[in-house]
């Protein structure tokens, strides 16, 4: 009897209060399964779909990110359109509800920022341009604060009774980032209006809020990928507007950018991009730490 019992017991535990005590949290990219962790804490176990050296814009949807997303209980991705090449396939493939679209499950960072070029019109021949805007919002730390408010109100929403939990992890969270801010803002003062090319533009929101100039991309439109021709003519450009820096994320091919850097007499940088880009981009600390020292260091 007692060991019926005792099985008994064991078999609550295994089934409910694993369940109960953590949240299953799939994130689309590094930088929200960061944000998740940090507001989560051991509330939550995360799992992020890429990593900061896969293109956000183009993943497999193999089997067991499937089985991640059909056991989720919440979905924190960018939006904006940067997913649309897979996840509305791995969404129908797991087949999982609580994280339909408009379903509390389903959050969408993107939401709750104000999105940069917004195009006039949508012209598919313009390469990958995105309806609603350039997706890639986490090179802003400002944009990081936003989502992280939005953030815990979901995560309050889906499991209430840790509310105050979550709460008291954002202020702690908030209070961190914002002196972090004030600092990164300070240090950075001497990259206003620097001259950089970017490999994809997926740094407008990191120039964006430095100040520094966009002159020139490597690929000649969105997503295409940098041809030899296009190259000379940006190269040539450059004689007559220098640049400074070439910039690049971890996850894009270095050839390009360091023909440019030759024959164009500027300095190849490679940034982070998203938490674990680099050795030191642990976290979302760390992923604006590395970055803001990396430019300094280009921009000498
Ligand atoms: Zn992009």
């Amino acid at each position: 009897m007692k060991r019926v019992l005792l099985l008994g017991a064991l078999a609550l535990s295994l089934c409910c209060g694993a369940s109960r005590a953590t949240l299953n949290v799939v994130a689309c990219e590094p930088e929200w399964a960061s944000l998740t962790q940090e507001l989560g804490g051991d509330l939550v176990r995360v799992f992020s779909a890429t990593t900061a050296m896969q293109d956000p814009h183009r993943i497999e949807a193999r089997p067991s990110l499937i089985a991640r997303v059909r056991n989720a209980d919440l979905l924190v991705c960018t939006g904006l359109e940067l997913e649309v090449g897979w996840l509305p396939v791995l969404l129908q493939q797991a087949g999982n509800a609580r994280l339909a679209a408009n379903a509390p499950g389903n959050f969408e960072a993107g939401r709750f920022v104000t999105p940069l070029e917004l195009p006039s019109r949508l012209d598919r021949s313009e390469g990958d341009v995105h309806a609603q805007g350039n997706p890639h919002i986490q090179g802003d730390p400002r944009n990081i604060a936003r989502v992280a408010d939005a953030l815990v109100q979901r995560l309050a929403q889906i499991d209430p009774i840790n509310a105050t939990a979550y709460r008291a992890k954002r202020d702690s969270f908030a209070q961190r980032w914002s002196a972090a801010l004030q600092r990164w803002t300070t240090q950075t003062a001497p990259l206003k209006g620097v001259p950089v090319v970017v490999h994809h533009k997926n740094m407008s929101y990191l120039l964006n809020w430095l100040g520094m100039r966009e002159v020139g991309t490597l690929e000649p439109k969105p997503g295409i990928e940098p041809s030899a021709g296009h190259l000379g003519t940006l190269s040539a450009q450059l004689q007559r507007e220098p640049a400074k820096m070439v910039l690049r994320a971890a996850y894009q091919d270095a050839k390009a950018s360091r023909w440019l850097a030759e024959h164009a007499a500027l300095t190849a940088v490679v940034l982070p991009f998203t938490v674990g880009g680099n050795d030191k981009a642990v976290d979302l600390f760390g992923l604006f730490e590395s970055s803001v020292e990396l430019l300094l260091e280009a921009a000498k």
